[in-house]
This record gives structure tokens, C-alpha cells and sequence, in this order.
């Protein structure tokens, strides 16, 4: 098979993919953008009617204004939004094309061998992100199908018991969605309360439900066991057995650490889990291969987000140049 060469390749069409993408373009860099699904593939999965808590502004690159409808911006808008901006510059990037190996080479360069050819790079840009594996309670029954840990829509909900776990922003749209499809929902939560950071025009609504005791909430709580017609919870108060249709785990994602460990990326030894890069031009500790997005935060996944990582494509980009012209 032959082999395309580039200057940079970068396996991840999400926000901070095509960001590198739009940095390389206007430097001229030879590079390619794979995508193992759809272009930006994490927000296409997001629910339906998600609303961003970043203002659109906040989330435009390239200089490519983002009109939104309200200040918050929707997943549809933004679905459109790096359409636009993927087709203004366009963009060289390959979707359903999944990166399975890396190889760093005797002379400093990548083979990258996806599911569909094998390529040879100068350097490297991991922009995979942290939507593709969730954080698994580890009980049994997890893996019944009444169980998801990605939360679309309310409309299959619809009069059913519905156990939503977690206490953060997607558990919290996942509680009052269902509840005002007409489900009967009841929540984990594993501290005193909802999470501080919940977006703060959501918050009052989700505690003015819990304390009128339309949702029901145990706090302190986790889920013991899973059944197919209950579920059991541990809570301060012993075991409580809820009867249930439903389980929406909503307990956080983590990002997939296999590429970075075919390259030798080292990662924090503490629970954080941070991968090591330098943060002034997010080179890794192996020369070539750059670091970009939520996946920089290891499992600290609240550490970056589209806003904040934006800038790592120009970081990279600077950084590449300066080697080129160091060699030149
Ligand atoms: C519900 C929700 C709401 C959020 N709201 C906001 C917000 O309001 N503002 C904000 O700034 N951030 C927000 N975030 C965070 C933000 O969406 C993510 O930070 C953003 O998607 C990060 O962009 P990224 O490009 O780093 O990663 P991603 O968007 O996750 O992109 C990574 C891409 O890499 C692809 N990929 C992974 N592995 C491979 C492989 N082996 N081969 C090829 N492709 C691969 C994936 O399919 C994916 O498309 C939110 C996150 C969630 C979950």
C-alpha cells in the first residue's frame, strides 16, 4: 500500500482538530485531519437539545462569526457553525477514518496506520478529546441494555422510572428533560447536592424540584446493583430498593489513553492522570508529537474546554515553524 506523506497529521476532526487544521492552513503546512466518525463526532453525540454554556463568540475560529438565535448557542447551531468553518478553509479532513497504531520511527517520523491507508508524518497532533469512554460505576448489571451512559432524548422516557446518577450539567438536563416528558425520575448524587458548577440559570430549577419532591434525590448515594425491574442504592440511611424502567448513568467520560501509550506520552503518576506536555507549545515529551484539546486535561476532563484549548492550535503551529526554520 502507499503511503501519503505530511508535515502534520492530526487524528481528531472535533473543534480543536479543525482549529490545528485552520492554523496549518494558514502557515501553509502540508497536513491532514482524521476523523474516526463524523466531523466534530463528540457534538453530533451530545443530546439533541443541549444548549452550550459558552456564549457563541466564545466558541468561533478561523474568523468565522458564530450567529446563535440566544447568547448559548445549541448543539445544532454549533453542528452548522464548524460545518461553516470546515468548508470556509476548506479543510482537508477524512471522516470514518479511525486511527488504530502509531509508530514513532528511528528517524523522528510517525507511521500512522488507520482503518482505511497508512501514512508517514513529520509530526503529530492528538486532538482525540474524552467522549468515547465513560467513567463505568463498576457494579453489577451496568452492561443491561436499560442502562446508558449517553443520554440522547427525553421521548423514550416517556412514562417510565428513570434513574439518573451523576450530579453535574448532564445529569441535571437528563433529570429535567425526562421528568418533563412525564417520567418518573429519581436521582443519585454522590455529594450533599447538585454540582456547584451546573449552569447557573439551570440550577434553581433542578433544586426547586427536588425540594417540591417532584424528583426525587438521595444524596450521599450510589448505585449498589442494577436489576432488570429495581435498582439498589447505598445511601446514608442503608440499602433502598427503587423500582425502575431506566438507568441514565451520567457519571463523566475519560479520555482513551491507547494512542498516547503506542508513543510512549507519559502520564502523571497522581489520579489526575495528565498527560506530560509543555505547555508553552503543548509538545509532549516525545519530540513531534503535540497535544491539543480536552485530552490535555488527562482525567481532569473539566480543565479544558473549546474556549480555553483554541489557542493550542496556534501554540503548535508557532512552535513546528520554529523547528522548520531552526533546520532550514
Ligand atoms: C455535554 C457537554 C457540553 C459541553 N459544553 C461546552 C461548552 O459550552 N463550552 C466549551 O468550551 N466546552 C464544552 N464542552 C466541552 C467540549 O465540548 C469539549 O471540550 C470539546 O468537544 C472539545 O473539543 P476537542 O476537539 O478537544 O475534543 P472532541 O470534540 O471530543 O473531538 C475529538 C475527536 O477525536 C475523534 N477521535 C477520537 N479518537 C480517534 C481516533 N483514534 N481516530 C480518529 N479520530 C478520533 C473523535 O471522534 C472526536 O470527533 C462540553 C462537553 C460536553 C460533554
Amino acid at each position: 500500500m502507499e503511503k501519503t506523506c505530511v508535515e502534520v497529521l492530526i487524528i481528531g476532526g472535533g473543534p480543536i482538530g479543525l482549529a490545528c487544521g485552520i492554523a496549518c492552513e494558514e502557515h501553509q503546512l502540508d497536513y491532514l485531519i482524521l476523523e474516526k466518525g463524523v466531523l466534530t463526532n463528540s457534538l453530533f453525540h451530545y443530546p439533541l437539545n443541549m444548549t452550550f454554556f459558552s456564549t457563541s463568540e466564545k466558541l468561533e475560529m478561523g474568523g468565522v462569526p458564530f450567529m446563535s438565535v440566544s447568547h448559548k448557542p445549541t448543539r445544532t447551531e454549533a453542528l452548522e457553525y464548524y460545518r461553516r468553518v470546515t468548508e470556509k478553509w476548506r479543510l482537508r479532513v477524512r471522516c470514518y477514518e479511525e486511527v488504530l497504531r502509531l509508530r514513532r520511527n528511528e528517524n523522528g517520523t510517525f507511521t500512522v496506520t488507520s482503518s482505511k491507508g497508512v501514512y508517514e508524518a513529520q509530526n503529530l497532533i492528538l486532538a482525540t478529546g474524552f467522549y468515547d469512554l465513560p467513567n463505568l460505576m463498576g457494579v453489577p448489571g451496568e452492561d443491561l441494555p436499560k442502562v446508558t451512559h449517553y443520554y440522547k432524548e427525553p421521548w423514550p422516557y416517556i412514562g417510565q422510572r428513570v434513574l439518573v446518577v451523576g450530579a453535574g450539567n448532564s445529569a441535571v438536563d437528563a433529570a429535567l428533560e425526562t421528568y418533563r416528558k412525564g417520567a418518573q425520575v429519581t436521582m443519585v448524587l454522590p455529594g450533599e447536592g447538585i454540582d456547584e458548577n451546573v449552569k447557573y440559570w439551570v440550577k434553581p430549577d433542578i433544586e426547586n424540584r427536588i425540594k417540591e419532591g417532584s424528583i426525587r434525590a438521595y444524596t450521599q448515594s450510589r448505585v449498589q446493583e442494577i436489576l432488570a425491574e429495581e435498582v439498589l442504592l447505598h445511601t446514608p440511611e442503608g440499602e433502598v430498593r427503587v423500582p425502575n424502567d431506566f438507568v441514565l448513568a451520567m457519571t463523566g467520560y475519560r479520555p482513551n489513553f491507547a494512542l498516547l501509550d503506542q508513543l510512549g506520552v507519559e502520564l502523571s503518576l497522581d489520579e489526575k492522570r495528565q498527560p506530560c506536555f509543555d505547555p508553552d507549545n503543548q509538545e509532549s515529551n516525545v519530540p513531534g508529537v503535540y497535544l491539543a484539546g480536552v485530552v490535555c486535561g488527562g482525567l481532569v476532563t473539566r480543565t479544558y474546554f473549546i474556549e480555553n484549548s483554541i489557542v493550542h492550535a496556534s501554540q503548535i503551529v508557532q512552535h513546528i515553524l520554529q523547528k522548520k526554520g531552526a533546520a532550514s
